[in-house]
């Protein structure tokens, strides 16, 4: 019956159009010269919202890559000192808001930060920074932006493929979060709503991309999914794909979308009522992991780490990697059944 709810300071505008809103943002934060960060891929709508915040931006800096290597991070600082940026706009995904956050824990500047995926980070006070290969993550308040501004009109140009898997991404997050060590009942609501939205949204997205009803029920719910990930702590399913990912260079959102099933297939033994409650927030009858299983293949994801690239031959490697590190997870890591997780995934077999 006893929790412990942590709520996070967040101004958070929702809509269709709000982008409009940007400047009168800065004006409230106080900034006059703000940095636009992009990805070298969205360099263009980052230079036409540079343009649209007039003399309150110094322009666009379109460096972020996944991971936020910390040599970008310190090439844009330099171009923050020299320009006397008093505040950050990202305008992407995970990556740019990474590298926004990586300059506000260097420089405690204030951000306004624009999501054009799902994967939400915006909610959260975590960042990974990779240095020499090696990626590591920290929790800090110095991180976590202070406005955060959903337009759904950014996200009708995300390709229904990365559409996809990065609100299964975001999913993963709310599913994680309802087994987490320190769960909450008020996190629970975020949860189960997020999973709701997101799975109802998804499938329309993968066949009318420009449903504006269905991408806002998806950007909402990625919200819901990210606050999520900021309010708890994880387990098996991100800390697989964390390894995954950094061990064998799979791309982010992908891999979450095809573990997921098979990490709530391996869990659902020891939490057997949350699963219940994600199959039916998935509208499904079956499994939660068979439902988000067919919800991946609903949505054109891929559905194997065979399909990612992944040789077979890694499995045995990434096997200890995940034994090597032990952290809480509501199944204990057992060798064999996390073998046979791995190989299901490795194979895309259809969990039960
Ligand atoms: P991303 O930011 O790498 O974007 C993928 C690609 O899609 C990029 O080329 C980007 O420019 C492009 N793109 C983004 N939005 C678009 C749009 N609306 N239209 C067209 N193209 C668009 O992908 P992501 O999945 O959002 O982020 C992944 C990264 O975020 C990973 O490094 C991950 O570790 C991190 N992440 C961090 C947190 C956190 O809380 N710290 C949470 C989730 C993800």
């Amino acid at each position: 019956m006893n929790f412990v709810y942590t709520g996070l300071p967040a101004r958070v505008l929702f809509g269709d159009g709000t982008l409009a809103q940007a400047r009168a943002e800065l004006e409230r934060l106080g900034v006059h010269r703000a940095l636009v960060l992009s990805t070298p891929q969205q360099q263009a709508p980052a230079e036409a919202l540079a343009q649209q915040l007039g003399d309150r931006s110094v322009g666009t800096c379109p460096l972020a890559v996944m991971h936020t290597p910390v040599a970008v991070t310190e090439q844009a600082l330099q171009r923050v000192t020299a320009e006397r940026v008093d505040g950050l706009v990202a305008l992407g995904g995970g990556s740019t808001i990474g590298l926004s956050k990586a300059l506000a824990l260097r420089t405690d500047l204030p951000q306004l930060v624009i999501p054009t995926t799902y994967a939400g980070s915006e909610m959260t006070p975590i960042l990974g920074e990779t240095k020499d290969g090696v990626k590591t993550t920290l929790r800090s308040l110095e991180v976590l932006p202070e406005v955060v501004l959903y337009d759904v009109a950014l996200t009708l140009g995300l390709p229904t493929a990365l559409s996809g898997v990065s609100g299964l991404n975001a999913l993963a997050h709310a599913v994680e979060a309802l087994y987490a060590q320190d769960h909450n009942p008020i996190i629970d609501l975020f949860a189960l709503e997020g999973i709701a939205a997101l799975a109802r949204a998804l499938p329309r997205i993968a066949t009318s991309p420009n449903d504006r009803e269905a991408r806002a029920d998806a950007l909402r719910g990625a919200w819901l999914c990210g606050a999520c990930l900021g309010a708890v702590g994880m387990a098996l399913h991100h800390k697989l794909c964390h390894t995954l990912g950094g061990s064998f260079d799979l791309p982010h959102a992908q891999t979450h979308a095809v573990v997921l099933p098979h990490a709530a297939a391996y869990n659902t033994s020891a939490v057997p009522q949350v699963m219940t409650k994600v199959a039916q927030a998935l509208g499904t009858t079956g499994s939660a992991a068979r439902g988000l299983f067919e919800l991946a293949r609903a949505v054109g994801a891929p559905t194997s780490l065979d399909a990612l690239g992944m040789p077979k031959a890694g499995l045995e490697r990434a096997l200890g990697l995940a034994l090597a590190n032990p952290y809480w997870n509501p199944r204990p890591l057992e060798a064999e059944g996390l073998r046979g997780l791995l190989e299901a995934a490795w194979a895309g077999t259809a969990p039960d």
